[in-house]
């Protein structure tokens, strides 16, 4: 087994992962609706790290996905390195109701590419594509930077539950692909 992997009571593997991007893009309801199929209208002004855990099943393998938040930290620029230490896998979050937060990415890129770890999974996250009238940045844009930045690209709604499963789960699926061949 390589060094990012750990033995857990009920499960094959356990990895982390982080969610990052500008406050209230929906990173805590992304995950309390991955954890908890849970969503809330209030932003939740709690500071610090909260993390929630999943098991999902790929193939014949159990697979404890534990997926840190910020918690509000990002509005204080105070994420430390700690947060990034061992993530796995990052899902990169934006609202595609407001451009600036597309804008950041590159910050948060650089960022991930700093303290992240080389082979770090990355999954760019265009939330809130419920909110049709109010959208500034096209799918297109989404896609385009994904290309070029060689991340795994999907739009999802934490409201209306849309592509959130599929992202988790495309993310989790292509750690697990890497960590197998590490341990071949
Ligand atoms: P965070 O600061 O990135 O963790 O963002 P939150 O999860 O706290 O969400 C910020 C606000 O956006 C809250 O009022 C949420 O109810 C709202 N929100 C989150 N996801 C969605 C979504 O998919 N669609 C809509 N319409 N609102 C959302």
């Amino acid at each position: 087994m390589g060094s990012n992997l750990f033995d857990h009571d009920e499960c094959d593997y356990l990895f982390k992962t982080i969610l990052v991007g500008d406050s209230a893009v929906g990173k805590s309801n992304l995950l309390s609706r991955f954890s908890k199929d849970e969503f809330h209208l209030d932003s939740k002004p709690t500071i610090g790290v909260e993390f929630a855990y999943r098991n999902m099943k790929i193939g014949d393998k159990i697979v404890k996905a534990q997926v840190w938040d910020t918690a509000g930290q990002e509005r204080f620029r105070a994420i430390t390195s700690s947060y990034y230490r061992g993530a796995l896998g990052a899902m990169l979050v934006y609202d595609i109701t407001r451009r600036g937060t597309f804008e950041n990415l590159r910050k948060w890129l650089h960022e991930l590419r700093e303290y992240g770890s080389r082979d770090m999974v990355i999954i760019l996250v265009g939330n809130k594509s419920d909110l049709i009238d109010s959208r500034e940045v096209d799918t297109e844009d989404g896609q385009s930077l994904a290309q070029l930045e060689d991340l795994c690209f999907m739009e999802t709604s934490a409201k209306e539950n849309l592509n959130v499963e599929d992202a988790f789960l495309q993310m989790i699926t292509k750690i697990f692909e890497i960590a197998s061949q590490k341990s071949l």
